[in-house]
């Protein structure tokens, strides 16, 4: 037994593909990510297989040190698998060098971190549209695109705020419209809701829901079970493998809709 009661050999059959007919945006192959500190490993990621495919709203639980953050990071493209390969869309990002994935990066996904990390010098507006930034081609309408985003999570009329003048929950919005100025393929967040008041969570789990229903592709990590029963499936990790793979009663409902 690990740390954490996980058993170490537990089978790493468990699959993590919901078997669906729409394409597949995210691939793990036998993925690992280990770390070296002197003589000692630690073995983040211990061989993970996966398929996040479009429209799905998957959530990452498990034990801290379990792996989530990893998963997340490698998913984004912040972080490489020590072995295995990861497929963002068609492209085997490990064909790509650190150039080809940050614009990789800066067109297909989209980041929402616990603590928003806005620029603090930027208001509403600009933090908005630093994806397209980083982008070779930023499109022509990325300032309307942004507006409108804006407008969208209900912060039309603070534009010119900077972040400290925000409370949490309209930071969190400001950092989910800049998650989607450039149109992501797949949107990931890491306890977008930890940070938050239990009514202002709500808000914003209703937010995700609403691109949920629009068809994005959601991996949301979170220790919060009523969070994860937003999710459509919740993948439970344990040591750096994948323990289980359950289907929410939301997609039940879903499904008998
Ligand atoms: P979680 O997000 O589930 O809490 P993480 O993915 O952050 O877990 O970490 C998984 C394991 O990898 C933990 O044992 C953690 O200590 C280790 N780890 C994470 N990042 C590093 C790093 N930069 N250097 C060394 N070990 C790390
Ligand atoms: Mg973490």
């Amino acid at each position: 037994m690990s740390d954490n009661g996980v058993p170490k050999e537990s089978p790493v059959a468990v699959a993590v593909d919901s078997g669906g007919t729409s394409a597949p945006v995210a691939r793990f192959q036998s993925v690992q990510r280990i770390y070296r500190m002197g003589d000692q490993e630690v073995r983040a990621l211990d061989g993970v297989d996966l398929t996040f495919r479009a429209g799905e709203y998957w959530c990452i639980v498990g034990p801290s040190g379990s792996g989530k953050s990893t998963i997340l990071n490698v998913l984004g493209c912040l972080d490489r698998p020590s072995e295995g390969t990861y497929f963002l869309g068609g492209e085997d990002t490990g064909e790509l060098n650190d150039d080809a994935l940050s614009e990789l990066r800066s067109r297909r996904l989209g980041f929402i971190f616990q603590s928003y990390n806005l620029i603090p010098q930027l208001n509403v507006l600009d933090n908005i549209m630093v994806p397209l930034l980083y982008q070779s081609h930023p499109p022509a309408d990325g300032e309307e695109r942004a507006r409108e985003l804006a407008s969208r999570v209900g912060l039309g009329d603070r534009l010119d705020h900077r972040p400290r003048e925000l409370s949490g929950g309209q930071m969190q919005r400001v950092a989910i419209a800049r998650s989607l100025v450039n149109d992501p393929d797949l949107i990931l967040a890491d306890e977008a809701t930890g940070n938050l008041d239990s009514q202002t969570s709500m808000e914003i789990l209703d937010l995700f829901d609403e691109l949920h229903s629009e068809g994005k592709t959601i991996v949301f990590v979170t220790h919060e079970a009523s969070v994860s029963e937003r999710a459509q499936r919740v993948l439970v990790m344990g040591d750096g493998r994948v323990c289980e793979v359950r289907e929410t009663a939301r997609l039940a409902q879903e499904l008998a809709t």
